[in-house]
């Protein structure tokens, strides 16, 4: 049993040794404040192992006893400055750790030389002290980390957690073997104290040093989420601003880092966080074409080409004291990141450049349908004048020319009533005014505004029913999109036939159909019907003058009316348009039932 104790003694202190060798690696690697502090701290725990196992093959000296104190001591003190790397201690705190660090050796000191002899409550109650100042100098940080992990990516917060439940179990281990004193110096006990300090070497290295594997699986429950979160990210972002702001931002969180930057072909900055742009320019100098660079302060800089149109720019996530190490799995990451966001970029721009031209193309018609008013109401006065013979009486050839300018101005016109209704639609300037009618007198007024100018070949018929049908509409513009919809019947049915338009109102809602036998659409070419400027291409109907903009109009008014307009169509048989319109006694009898609950 003996030789077993002392062969898990051997064990635990060599752990600990390896476990200050491999901090120190890792601050080799590294650098940093934060790492040299970890690396201190956990090469003084090593070097207590050490001269604990010494002291037991050249017998105890007040020498090895006030280093191996001071030593305990000092690897709880740096692990406090650990934590001031992360989350800084204030002034008077500081000045508080220095103080109880000097008191806690000067006692610790005294144990093991002039108070060796004290009577058994003064040792006692020094012991305690000096763990005592030790537990504060861990303890405080445990739960500070415990804390300030929560808000942290997956691996760091595992890694934050990690680091505090090690040191946590072994502040417990030196409570345990503080308080229990000569009642747990049994070899059993021991072993079960040694075992548990040797459990927690793995925990406090994978804090420091997580190979890939258990990165990884830290990284999977978060992985789909990141995914998900990037791909809605470069698709839904509304421009490049949006998109790189965030974009550096999940750098930040995919890999763990610190601080993250995006720049241009140009070298212009994009979008960096918690990273000064004088850095910035210093990392991109430092740059040697490798994926792996360096920060001014010595931090670890990963930098992946952005491979943009006009050329490459450069993302790069720059490492912070607790982010992992970075190696070929972070680099291909990045790179795999940087192709995304590269063409989250270019598609944002696409949708600028769409957003302007679009913009162009209000602007436009806002510009051209309301300067074609002026000089058009001119030639329509002159026009008429023209034809009334105020210039002299015209002859026979004459009268036929005044009368075809005529139509043209009136269907230059109402093309140009059109153009300006959408502009005010689009700037949102377009106002209804809606008033008690007779739908049936809406259609028929309509329809007497399209009949002067059917032919022969055209023959139109309206059913009206004989109630009433009362509905609240802006009667103009009701009126506009019916001889709207009558006038379409006749333009797409170039070899003639009859159009109907018939009126109903049933069911709380008033119903226009107009109904042809001309071209019809094909079901390929529905969804252009409604949009703006939409024409469906057709060899027999391509002559025929038209915006594009009456449909797109009409349901948009109907719309806003609490309407709309449906198609029925089959290609080459023709078409049924349905305007749907709410009707008065809907509307009365909700306002009736209303006013009796
Ligand atoms: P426009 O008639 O000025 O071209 P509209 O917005 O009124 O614009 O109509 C859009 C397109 O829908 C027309 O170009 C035409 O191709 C199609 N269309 C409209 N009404 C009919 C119809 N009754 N029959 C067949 N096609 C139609």
């Amino acid at each position: 049993m003996a030789t077993f104790v002392q062969v898990v003694l051997d064990l635990t202190a060599l752990a600990f040794a390896g476990l200050g060798v491999g901090a120190v690696v890792e601050w080799y690697r590294q650098r940093g404040r934060a790492a040299a502090m970890l690396a201190l701290s956990l090469s003084l725990l090593g070097v207590v192992a050490i001269l604990g196992r010494v002291e037991t093959l050249t017998g105890s000296s007040p020498w090895i006893g006030a280093i191996t104190l001071i030593a305990f001591l000092g690897c709880g003190y740096f692990v406090l400055l650990f934590r001031d790397a992360f989350v800084p201690l204030r002034a008077r705190e500081q000045w508080g750790a220095r103080a109880l660090f000097v008191v806690a050796c000067v006692i610790g000191i005294g144990l093991v030389t002039v108070l060796s002899r004290a009577p058994v409550p003064v040792l006692t109650a020094a012991t305690l002290l000096v763990v005592l100042a030790w537990g504060v100098f861990i303890g405080e940080p445990i739960v500070r980390f415990w804390i300030a992990s929560s808000g942290l990516p997956a691996v760091q917060r595992i890694r934050m957690r990690t680091l505090s439940f090690g040191f946590g179990g072994l502040v417990l281990v030196v409570l345990v073997a503080a308080i229990g004193g000569t009642a747990i110096q049994s070899p059993a006990w021991t072993i079960v104290i040694q075992l548990v300090a040797l459990a927690m070497v793995p925990v406090i290295y994978v804090s420091f040093s997580p190979p890939t594997l258990l990165r990884n699986i830290w990284r999977m429950g978060e992985t789909s989420k990141l995914r998900e979160a990037i791909q809605d990210l470069l698709i839904f972002s509304p421009d490049p601003g949006v998109l790189t702001e965030q974009a550096v931002g999940w750098a930040i969180r995919l890999l763990g880092a610190q601080a993250s930057f995006i720049v241009d072909p140009g070298g212009k900055i994009m979008a960096r966080r918690n990273v000064s742009e004088s850095a910035i320019a210093d990392i991109l100098k430092r740059r040697t074409g490798q994926a792996m660079g360096s920060s001014p302060d010595g931090a670890t800089v990963l930098i992946a080409p952005l491979p943009l149109s006009e050329g490459n720019g450069y993302i790069g996530v720059i490492a912070g004291p607790f982010t992992p190490l970075f190696g070929s799995d972070e680099i291909s990451q990045l790179q795999g990141y940087a192709t995304s966001v590269a063409a989250g970029i270019e598609r944002t721009r696409v949708t600028e450049r769409m957003a302007t031209i679009e913009k162009h193309k209000s602007q436009f018609l806002n510009l051209a349908s309301h300067e074609l008013r002026g000089p058009m109401t001119v030639i329509r006065g002159y026009g008429s004048m023209m034809q009334s013979g105020m210039f002299g009486q015209l002859n026979e050839r004459g009268r036929k020319a005044a009368e075809v300018m005529m139509a043209k101005i009136t269907e230059m016109n109402g093309m140009i009533e059109q153009m300006i209704e959408a502009a005010r639609l689009e700037d949102d300037s377009l106002m209804i005014k809606p008033q008690d009618a007779d739908l049936r007198d809406i259609v028929r007024a309509a329809a007497d505004r399209v009949r002067p100018l059917l032919d022969e070949s055209h023959h139109l018929k309206v059913q009206v029913p004989n109630r009433a049908v009362p509905v609240k509409v802006d009667v103009e513009r009701v009126q506009t999109i019916v001889s709207n919809l009558i006038d379409n019947a006749v333009k797409y049915s170039p070899s003639g036939g009859e159009v109907t338009v018939s009126v109903t109102g049933r069911g709380g809602l008033g119903r226009v159909v107009v109904k042809d036998g001309g071209v019809g659409i094909a079901p390929a070419d529905m969804s252009t019907l409604f949009t703006r400027f939409g024409r469906v291409a057709n060899p027999k109907t391509d002559h025929l003058p038209g915006t594009g903009l009456g449909l797109y109009l009409g349901r948009q008014l109907a719309r806003l009316h609490g309407g709309d307009i449906t198609v029925d169509s089959v290609a080459g048989e023709g078409s049924t348009f349905t305007l749907h319109l709410p009707a008065l006694e809907r509307t009365r009898a909700v306002r009736e039932a209303q006013a009796v609950t």
